[in-house]
């Protein structure tokens, strides 16, 4: 999607500190980290929010949780503890219309809103 700031990110236009990337997914750190570890992981594919990824497509979800699993453990999170999450529309605070899993870590976290 030629207005979208993570498609632009995906596609090198404008530049990231990339994590992860395989021929689907992509990881790299979030610019304002909300905490020592912050990566975002999106699809490839352009979805804007979770509801726009059909049925057919859901096992992208489980490959993206297989991502999460993989860089939590080189982060040195998984055991000490970390939040995942995805925003969706407006009462959540989604800024960014390209769906995106934050994986959120290093300290403890406060509680959710
Ligand atoms: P949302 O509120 O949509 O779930 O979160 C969007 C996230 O994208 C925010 O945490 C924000 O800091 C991050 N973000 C926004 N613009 C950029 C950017 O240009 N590069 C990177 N790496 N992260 C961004
Ligand atoms: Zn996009």
């Amino acid at each position: 999607m030629t207005d979208c700031l993570f498609c632009k990110i995906i596609a090198g236009e404008i530049p990231s500190e990339k994590v992860y990337e395989d021929d689907d997914i992509l990881a790299f750190k979030d610019i304002a980290p909300k905490g020592p570890v912050h990566i975002l992981f999106i699809p490839k594919k352009h979805y804007a929010t979770l509801n726009d990824i059909p049925e057919a497509d859901l096992p992208l979800i489980s490959k993206i949780h297989g991502i999460v699993q993989k860089i939590a453990k080189e982060t040195g999170v998984d055991q000490t503890g970390y939040r995942t999450l995805v925003n969706t529309n407006k009462n959540s605070g989604q800024i960014v219309f390209h769906v995106h899993w934050h994986l959120i870590g290093g300290k403890k976290l406060g509680p959710m809103a």
